[in-house]
């Protein structure tokens, strides 16, 4: 398939060398979701791309005309750089974090522009203010809901019986739903708080969400930890500071 040349923008997920003087880059790009695209001579030319292939940046890219399997990236430039990042190693590793977590839950080559949006989001909101210890929690409940993967904390999914919205309830990871006691129950007991927070996170602006209380939060990672690994056969990130 001949992709014509275009530019979109773009945040830089991952970088490797290739060859002798190339490098691949996984890219979550505006208009294509997650992609892959080889740029040649990206390890000598400092023209095409000068220092913008780094992580704490929003790049404008140039995507060249392929028959290829991977994308090519013509040019690549420094739209608007996240300085603020940089002055707090919890911050960079939280947004590397970030960054990893989109590799992982986003398909390839399927439209994104709301993980986009919100990605750059995270960035502009670190950048600006700092980040803190659920920040990084929340977008990847976020990120799980975008890919459809949200819990369902509402109805018992055997008796379909409604849980009253403050309550705590007990999540079966399999199913992804909730299950009462009547039921049997579930291993993983979310707090009527958690279930508020997860629900509240996952719907967006989860950056002006309230933060969740120590206990929350423990919880809220044990049922992230464990649909990731059920869902996505996959270990996600874990916050710095945990
Ligand atoms: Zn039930």
């Amino acid at each position: 398939m001949a992709r014509p040349t275009q530019f979109t923008e773009a945040l830089l997920l991952r970088a490797v060398d290739y060859r002798d003087s190339d490098r691949i880059v996984t890219l979550l790009s505006r208009d294509h979701g997650p992609i892959s695209a080889l740029a040649r001579g990206a390890r000598n030319s400092r023209k095409r791309f000068g220092g913008a292939l780094e992580p704490c940046a929003l790049l404008q890219v140039e995507l060249g005309e392929t028959r290829g399997e991977l994308f090519r990236l013509a040019s690549a430039e420094v739209k608007q750089h996240f300085a603020g990042l940089s002055r707090s190693l919890d911050c960079l590793r939280r947004a590397g974090a970030a960054l990893k977590t989109v590799r992982m839950v986003l398909p390839a080559e399927e439209p994104a522009e709301q993980a986009f949006a919100d990605t750059l989001g995270l960035f502009e909101h670190f950048d600006a203010h700092g980040s803190t210890n659920w920040h990084l929690l929340a977008f990847q409940f976020r990120l799980l809901a975008l890919a459809g993967l949200s819990p369902d904390l509402e109805r018992c999914g055997r008796c379909d019986r409604e849980a009253p919205p403050t309550r705590a309830v007990l999540l079966d990871l399999a199913s992804g739903r909730i299950r009462c006691r009547r039921c049997g129950g579930a291993d993983v007991y979310l707090s009527g708080e958690a279930r508020a927070w997860i629900e509240r996170v996952g719907e967006g602006s989860f950056l002006d969400a309230e933060p969740p209380s120590e206990r929350a939060r423990v919880e809220t990672r044990r049922a992230l930890t464990g649909l990731a690994a059920q869902h996505l056969s996959l270990e996600l990130p874990v916050d710095p500071t945990d």
